[in-house]
């Protein structure tokens, strides 16, 4: 890449805007970028729900001119290399990098839309922006209820989030058990019991079918119960100010009183534009090793991009894959392999009342793996590790987070951990 080539980057979230501070502000780079907002880190979002940091706090190094914000990319002309933005703007490129991230989720619950309806009832929000987070804070007051709906990574930092703010809040997790994907069974009974005793109440294998709404007057008024829409389309969905939530209904027939519910359903690869200007799109924007879609012009990071069959949606990848994509631009000879990727999350408002979890790898050891195990039922801690002939596959501590650094550079590195006993007690002094 030369200093004149043309570099188009759409979407202003970590992955874009990490890429564009690597090429550096002598590269002629724009960033198209839909919000309207300085840019943040949405991994921090939780915090700012939970009243524990001021939304400045989760401020992304400004990007300067290269940013253009408010404005989204509505086409991709692969012939022209242009890209049509919503404000009539065409931007031309010689590189274009798709950093579109993802949306959250919408169920197919009765009553979310109306029949062709987009708006999201009063009291129903997704939990992916900055705007989703500020308007549930101004929801929020003492004593309301809440339900989440979803018991992964999202809706359980939701939940800790309200009801460190006085809500009453109910957690409904269609899964046997909380953050199924990350946590082995005993650590999410850990979890368990450390949210239950924050005052969330959780139901497990617990499908929520559909939401009570109440007309609340004025134009396209709606019935109590709307027609499903179905899930994934990524059309964001907006408010109507007609309908109004008071409660969930349970797939068996039980109600809930609501007055607030968070759909905390997972995400879904916004892949909208790479399908439209005909790339390869399975679950996410399909790359090679360079980050590079099949046009050579055009190249996807971050939640949006599928590399060997992996969508990754977690920060970590996301920056990794800007650094490794700076690179290939600037004629390194940088290839991505994937992303060994930790989550790691903090729940609970004081500091006795706090719970630090981190999971990485394989949680759940398959036949012939060994697994050690080491668990304090009075300091609440747990650490498990699997082991795959002398290989490290995975782990998962809880409480007690001072070895994970250690645990986690042998996971990364691939090597045979020479005294697992000292590595899961100690920190080696790092
Ligand atoms: C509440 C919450 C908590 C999270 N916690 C964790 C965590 O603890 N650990 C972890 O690893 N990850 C976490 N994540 C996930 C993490 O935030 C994402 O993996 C990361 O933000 C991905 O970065 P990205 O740049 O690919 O996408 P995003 O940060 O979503 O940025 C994409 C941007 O592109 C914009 N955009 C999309 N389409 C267009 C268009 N057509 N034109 C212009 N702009 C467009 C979007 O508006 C958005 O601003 C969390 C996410 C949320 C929402």
């Amino acid at each position: 890449m030369t200093s004149d080539q043309r570099v188009v980057v759409i979407g202003g979230g970590l992955a874009g805007l990490r890429l564009a501070q690597r090429l550096g502000p002598a590269a002629a780079v724009t960033v198209l970028g839909e919000e309207t907002r300085a840019p943040y880190n949405r991994v921090l979002l939780a915090e700012v729900l939970a009243g524990r940091y001021a939304p400045e706090v989760t401020a992304l190094p400004a990007p300067g001119p290269a940013l253009r914000r408010g404005v989204r990319a509505v086409r991709i002309d692969r012939t022209d290399r242009t890209v049509l933005c919503d404000d009539g703007t065409v931007a031309q490129y010689d590189t274009l990098v798709l950093a579109t991230g993802s949306n959250a989720v919408l169920p197919p619950l009765r009553g979310l839309f109306e029949p062709q309806g987009r708006d999201l009832p009063d009291g129903v929000h997704a939990f992916r922006t900055m705007d989703d987070c500020l308007a549930l804070s101004a929801a929020l007051r003492p004593g309301v209820r809440a339900v989440v709906i979803g018991g992964g990574l999202l809706g359980v930092s939701a939940a800790r989030a309200l009801a460190a703010r006085g809500a009453q809040v109910v957690l409904a997790q269609q899964g046997e058990r909380l953050m199924e994907r990350q946590l082995d069974a005993e650590a999410s009974a850990l979890l368990h019991t450390h949210l239950t005793s924050l005052g969330v109440e959780i139901h497990t294998e617990c499908r929520v079918r559909g939401l009570r709404i109440q007309p609340t007057g004025g134009p396209g008024a709606a019935p109590p119960a709307g027609q499903a829409r179905p899930a994934g389309q990524a059309r964001p969905a907006t408010r109507g100010g007609t309908r109004k939530v008071t409660g969930v209904e349970l797939a068996d027939g039980y109600r809930l009183e609501a007055d607030l519910v968070v759909l905390a359903c997972g995400v879904r690869p916004r892949t909208g534009l790479a399908r439209a200007a005909g790339l390869d799109v399975r679950t996410g924007i399909v790359v090679d090793d360079h980050l590079r879609t099949g046009d050579p012009h055009i190249h996807a990071i971050g939640d949006c991009a599928e590399h060997a069959g992996q969508v990754y949606g977690l920060a970590g990848a996301a920056l990794e894959q800007a650094d490794v994509l700076a690179a290939v631009l600037t004629g390194g000879p940088a290839t991505y392999t994937g992303t060994r990727a930790l989550t790691r999350l903090t729940l609970g408002g004081t500091e006795n009342a706090s719970l630090d979890l981190a999971a990485f790898g394989e949680t759940t050891a398959l036949p012939g793996d060994d697994v050690v195990r080491l668990a304090d039922a009075t300091r609440r801690t747990y650490r498990k590790v699997v082991l795959r002939g002398d290989r490290l596959v995975g782990g998962v501590l809880l409480g007690e987070l001072s070895t994970v650094g250690a645990l986690a550079r042998t996971w990364e590195g691939g090597e045979a951990p020479h005294d697992l006993f000292h590595l899961l007690t100690d920190d080696g002094g790092h």
